[in-house]
C-alpha cells in the first residue's frame, strides 16, 4: 500500500504522524495524516497555540508540536485536504472521542448512531455523533465529535450515512 499506488498510507507514515502513547494519554491531540508536499499551510494560520510549527517552504510537510496541542480543532476546519483529525483517548474507559471533518450534506445529527469507515472505506464499526461542530467562517469544514470503540480510535478516520 502506498499513496501512490492506491491512496493510503502506508504503516510507517502512519507511525511517524502519530503522538506518543503518552501524548495521547494526555487527552485530546490532533493527528496530521498529510504526507504529500504540496502549497499549502492553512493549518499553520488556523493554529491558535503554536502547535503547528512555522513552515520555513510552503510546500512542506506540517510539523507539529504535540505538547502544545490543545485538539481544539480548529486546524481541522481550515484544512481543504481533510488530512487532520483529533483523537481523544481519554474520553471514557472504553470509548475515543474522534473530530472528525465532514463536508457532505445533511450533516448527521447528535446522537445518532453511525458506520464509521477506515482509510479505505471499509466498515469498520458503529460511533455515536456527540456534536456538530460548525466554524463561524461559512467556509470552514464541519467537524463530527463523535465516539467510537477505544480500539478504533486510530483506524477510523469517515463515517457514513445510508439515508
Ligand atoms: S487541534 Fe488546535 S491546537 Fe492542535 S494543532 Fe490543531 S489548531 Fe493547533
Ligand atoms: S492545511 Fe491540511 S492539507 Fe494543507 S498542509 Fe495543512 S494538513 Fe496539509
Amino acid at each position: 500500500m502506498s499513496l501512490r499506488t492506491n491512496g493510503l498510507p502506508d504503516q510507517d507514515q502512519l507511525t511517524a504522524s502519530r503522538p506518543s502513547p503518552q501524548r495521547l494519554a494526555r487527552g485530546p491531540v490532533a493527528i496530521f495524516e498529510c504526507f504529500e508536499r504540496i502549497p499549502c499551510n492553512p493549518c499553520f494560520d488556523a493554529c491558535p497555540t503554536g502547535a503547528v510549527l512555522p513552515f520555513a517552504d510552503i510546500n512542506d510537510i506540517p510539523k507539529v508540536d504535540f505538547d502544545l496541542c490543545t485538539g481544539c480543532g480548529n486546524c481541522i476546519a481550515a484544512c481543504p485536504g481533510l488530512a487532520i483529525f483529533v483523537v481523544d483517548e481519554t474520553f471514557s474507559t472504553g470509548e475515543a472521542l474522534l473530530k472528525i471533518p465532514y463536508e457532505f450534506s445533511p450533516l448527521p445529527e447528535r446522537g445518532e448512531t453511525i458506520q464509521v469507515l477506515n482509510r479505505a472505506g471499509r466498515e469498520v464499526g458503529q460511533g455515536k455523533v456527540v456534536r456538530i461542530q460548525k466554524g463561524r467562517n461559512k467556509l470552514a469544514t464541519p467537524l463530527v465529535w463523535l465516539t467510537v470503540p477505544k480500539g478504533l480510535a486510530q483506524e477510523v478516520r469517515h463515517l457514513a450515512r445510508y439515508q
